[in-house]
């Protein structure tokens, strides 16, 4: 008996989750299909909304790759429904990205257009949690979509953020390829203001698209060959776009001639078009002449090249310039027979683009509702529900982006005094009641500019930004006495409430910066101490404290 395929355990999915992107962004069906069937019984088997959404997004990319449409149709629906419980980060991001890829890749414009609003949105917010591999490549598929969309403002604008995340991530591979993506959006825009008679903007656009070229080449890393081959002809047509059309084509015939000993279907149809395109430029510069017949022939491969691999957008572009280069070669009938052909796919396009635009200006309210719902989401992610308060993550989220040594800053560790006794002799929501007045009393006594925060449980952290030792010293003691001064009698309790406090100070430049992580310890082991003591007082370092009973 031979032995089945190796599979999954759920611990190894974010690996595999990268190797399918890859294969999918690759387009390379074979690789996506087998890594898919090998992740199946791991990603049946998570739970998380998380992966449940992927669950569905890989298997909307398996039906278009197995072209079964209506599956895709499903599966995206199914993945939208779990994203809807997934929270706003750049991991959403990412997936919304991929489906609207997929959704476009499947003809299916409209969704594929919300959803990469959607997508777009999240990623914005999502910026500001700091770079990740997840936001870099929600960027570079939103990218790829938007050209797919004809936005290809919007697609140069993605790529470029794109890469700037990538920029500041530490995977040389991740650059590479958004540098790629750059140069090939950059000459791709580059071209459509050239047509449009934008010269000037056109050659800027070039020289960007040639410099991520050039940077790409500059990175310590080996790509795939039709990595390579693509950027390669990118380079090529951003130096024609450039005005350097007779320096490029030397390079762009070694290219081409790679791509059609090498290359799949869709990159050997992107090599003809370009270098019709470069031929074309030559002989309209009369710098190269007589390239006209070889630039039709190869767009006439081109455009099979794109009908058989699905680019629809493509196809139409070469029918479009077979009918202006015959017509430029003084060949009217076989124009008209090119240019009647475009119309005829094109009506079908603008019919579905107008229809696209009529339904983004119903979306604009909607999209506004998104906006909301994002921010209720981020709320409910970060605020804790029983007291307002901001929550244990973001309080990790400000300590983590505190500049610990920079300047002073003390934080205070609070807990009240036998809380379980509360729960246990009145009841839990006295409890409760308990934990929203303590909470309400740590916001309104505490100084302008200190946060206060739910850690856990009947634990509270304040941070003092700026506070020196003395001085986060008096600030929290006038938090305890607030407590135990405050009238309870309402709630009768068997005693009142009390809390302990421990306090720890980075002060400025120290030698050895303190991390939050220890600084936090530190005051929670103080708060030990404050608690050894007797409870209902203020300890910091060296036994220093206020409060009752202070020695
Ligand atoms: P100590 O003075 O040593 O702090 O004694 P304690 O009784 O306060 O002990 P501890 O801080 O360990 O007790 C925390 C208790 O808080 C335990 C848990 O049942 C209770 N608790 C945690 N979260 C909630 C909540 O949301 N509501 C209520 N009512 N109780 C909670
Ligand atoms: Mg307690």
């Amino acid at each position: 008996m031979t032995p089945g395929p190796e599979r999954l355990i759920e611990g190894d999915l974010d690996d595999a989750l990268w190797r399918l992107l890859a294969a999918s962004d690759r387009d390379d069906p074979a690789a996506f299909t087998a890594e898919h069937d090998r992740a199946a019984a791991a990603l049946d088997a998570a739970t998380d909304p998380r992966w449940t959404a992927w669950r569905h997004a890989l298997a909307a990319r398996r039906g278009l790759v197995d072209g079964d449409p209506e599956a895709v149709a499903a599966e995206v629906s199914a993945a939208r429904d779990a994203l809807g419980r997934c929270l706003p980060c750049a991991h959403t991001a990412l997936t919304l990205a991929h489906l609207a890829h997929v959704e476009v890749a499947a003809d299916h414009a409209d969704t594929g257009m919300v959803l990469a609003i959607d997508a777009s949105l999240l990623a914005e917010a999502a910026a500001t949690d700091g770079p990740s591999r997840a936001l870099h490549q929600a960027h570079l598929w939103l990218s790829l979509t938007l050209a797919a969309l004809d936005l290809e403002e919007l697609a140069v604008a993605h790529a470029l953020q794109g890469s700037r995340v990538a920029d500041e991530l530490s995977g040389v591979p991740d650059r590479w390829r958004l540098l790629q993506l750059c140069a090939q959006q950059h000459a791709e825009l580059a071209q459509t203001l050239h047509r449009r008679g934008e010269a000037e903007r056109a050659r800027e656009l070039a020289g960007t698209a040639m410099e991520c070229a050039e940077a790409a080449r500059a990175l310590d890393w080996e790509p795939e060959p039709d990595e390579q081959d693509l950027l390669d002809v990118a380079q090529a047509w951003a130096m024609a776009g450039h005005g350097e059309a007779a320096d490029a084509l030397g390079p762009m015939r070694r290219a081409h001639k790679r791509v059609h000993r090498d290359g799949g279907t869709w990159l050997r149809g992107y090599a003809d078009l370009v270098l019709a395109r470069l031929l074309a430029r030559l002989a309209r510069d009369r710098s190269g002449g007589g390239h006209d017949a070889e630039a039709t022939d190869l767009l006439v491969d081109a455009a099979g090249a794109f009908a058989a691999s699905g680019d629809r957008r493509r196809y139409r572009q070469c029918l479009l310039e077979l009918g202006q280069n015959t017509a430029a070669m003084g060949r009217p009938a076989e124009a008209l027979h090119w240019l009647e052909a475009y119309r005829a796919d094109s009506r079908r396009a603008h019919a579905r683009s107008r229809e696209l635009w009529a339904e983004m200006f119903v979306r604009r309210s909607r999209l506004r509702e998104a906006e909301r719902q994002t921010a209720h989401l981020r709320r409910v992610a970060l605020e804790d529900p029983l007291t307002g308060l901001g929550n244990r993550r973001s309080a990790e989220r400000r300590l983590a982006g505190m500049r610990v040594g920079a300047e002073p800053v003390s934080l205070a560790v609070v807990d009240i005094d036998r809380f379980k006794a509360v729960n246990d002799d009145a009841s839990h929501s006295h409890g409760d009641q308990v934990l929203r007045r303590v909470a309400d009393l740590l916001r309104e006594h505490c100084r302008t500019g200190d946060e206060v925060y739910r850690w856990a449980g009947d634990e509270f952290l304040v941070v003092l930004p700026t506070a020196t030792e003395p001085q986060a010293l008096t600030a929290v003691d006038r938090l305890r006495a607030a407590v135990a001064d405050a009238d309870w009698g309402g709630l009768q309790l068997s005693e009142p409430v009390t809390v302990s406090i421990g306090v720890a100070t980075a002060p400025a430049a120290a030698d050895e910066p303190l991390g939050w992580r220890s600084l936090f310890d530190t005051a929670d082991l103080h708060l030990f101490t404050a608690k050894r003591g007797g409870r209902n007082r203020v300890r910091a370092h060296g036994g220093r404290g206020v409060g009752e009973g202070t020695p």
